[in-house]
């Protein structure tokens, strides 16, 4: 649920894309075996091509019904999707890929690691008419491309967040989509302890679907230092706000001044860590342990 960012020579290579000659062209040749037989159905497919975008523009996901079933071709559309030629015109799936890998693009899905495949949003099994669609070819790195596998569903939140259609910030102003509830640890052994989750002034089914993505992805593991060491951090500056406002030496106006310009710098990342987590300390009762705590790292 990172925003992706487009390297510049992705709109050229998007645009280029005829899939209508593609089609065309492939359903003509004699590889992969079998594929010949699509060719009666190349109207229809190509229509249910063209109607992804829209289905998925207005209801961010793909409709059960109403779907052609190609899934007797599969072995032939996954043929075509793993060896992109330029024969075929779709030499495009190899282009995207490139653009991203090359470019270092993080990986949407968990912010960790680069780019390094495309993964099937709607999983080529499943769907394979939309196994070289470039709008259900989605970057991101090989871990999650993995994890995913068949976690992938009609349903309207137990799915991954795609980062083409799903833009939740814009539901928000001046607040994190996520927000953290940390726990004051006894042992020693832990640095600390958390829970990430979606923030609650997110509509109920928004944030159903953005804990399924953190669970399915593992976020809280794979960022667990990053939240950690940025815990420690953003506490402590907080406690020392509390600590002159508390001796005196600033007035409850200026105390909030201050708290408000550092809790309101912000990346307008989905995991910038720093802005979530002085947020979810200042502005969420359960965090507000740190004020009393005792923890020597608080100090
Ligand atoms: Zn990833």
């Amino acid at each position: 649920m990172r925003p992706l960012t487009k390297p510049l020579e992705i709109s050229k290579i998007e645009n280029d894309v005829n899939l209508a000659s593609a089609i065309d062209i492939m359903t003509s040749l004699n590889e992969p075996v079998g594929i010949l037989d699509l060719s009666s159905k190349k109207t229809v497919w190509l229509h249910e091509l063209i109607k992804y975008n829209y289905e998925m523009l207005q209801n961010k996901r793909l409709s059960h019904n109403n779907r052609i079933n190609l899934s007797k071709f599969q072995t032939q559309l996954e043929w075509i999707y793993k060896n992109p030629s330029k024969k075929r015109k779709t030499n495009f799936i190899d282009d995207i890929r490139n653009a991203y890998v090359n470019n270092g693009i993080l990986c949407p899905y968990c912010g960790v690691s680069p780019c390094r495949t495309l993964d099937h949003y709607y999983n080529k099994a499943l769907l394979p008419q939309f196994a070289f669609l470039p709008e259900n070819l989605i970057p991101c790195c090989g871990d999650c491309n993995k994890d995913k596998g068949a976690k992938k569903s009609f349903g309207a939140w137990r799915r991954i967040i795609n980062p083409y259609y799903d833009d939740y910030q814009s539901l928000l102003q001046n607040e994190p989509l996520l927000i953290v509830i940390f726990k004051e640890n006894p042992y020693p052994s832990v640095d600390m302890k958390f829970i990430v989750t979606a923030n609650n002034n997110l509509p109920y089914i928004i944030k159903k679907h953005i804990n399924f993505h953190l669970r399915t992805i593992k976020i809280e593991k794979l960022h667990q230092e990053m939240i950690s060491n940025s815990f420690w951090r953003n506490a402590k500056q907080l406690r020392k706000y509390k600590e002159l406002l508390d001796k005196g030496s600033i007035t409850i106006n200026t105390h909030r001044d201050l708290v408000d310009s550092f809790i309101s710098i912000n990346d307008n990342l989905t995991y910038d860590w720093e802005y979530i987590i002085r947020f979810s300390l200042y502005n969420f009762r359960t965090n507000n342990w740190i004020y009393q705590s005792n923890l020597i790292k608080l100090r």
